[in-house]
């Protein structure tokens, strides 16, 4: 737990957020500034900066992230989806708590701007 970290304070829910998944590890929640009619985040509890901060102690909770997701996504009714993590500021990332975006809903471009 970072006590600096927004997304810190939601995994330990002290920043209220609208969940869709929880366990001891993980939570996905709804993004506030949805970029799709399905766009949920999913978050290791553990405080990780981004992507190249993933260590070898971590390759099973990367891995259960995209399992979550494939789960959520169907619970939210959709089978097809984008996946991404950004990784630094210039790919566009803003939280520097790892998390993993989930979009669907609507179609979508590629490649990315
Ligand atoms: P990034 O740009 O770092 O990849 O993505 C951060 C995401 O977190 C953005 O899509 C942004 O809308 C979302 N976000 C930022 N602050 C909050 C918050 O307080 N609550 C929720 N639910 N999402 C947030
Ligand atoms: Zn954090």
């Amino acid at each position: 737990m970072n006590s600096d970290c927004l997304f810190c304070k939601i995994g330990a829910g002290e920043i209220p957020a609208e969940k869709l998944y929880e366990d001891e590890e993980l939570l996905a929640f709804r993004d506030i500034a949805p970029q799709a009619p399905v766009h949920f985040l999913i978050i290791p509890k553990k405080h990780i900066q981004d992507p190249s901060g993933v260590g070898e102690d971590d390759e099973a909770l990367i891995g259960r992230m995209m399992r979550t997701a494939s789960k959520v996504a169907e619970k939210s009714g959709i089978s097809d989806y984008r996946l991404v993590f950004n990784n630094g500021a210039e790919a566009g990332q803003t939280v520097f708590h790892i998390h993993m975006h989930v979009l669907g809903g609507r179609s979508l471009s590629w490649p990315p701007g």
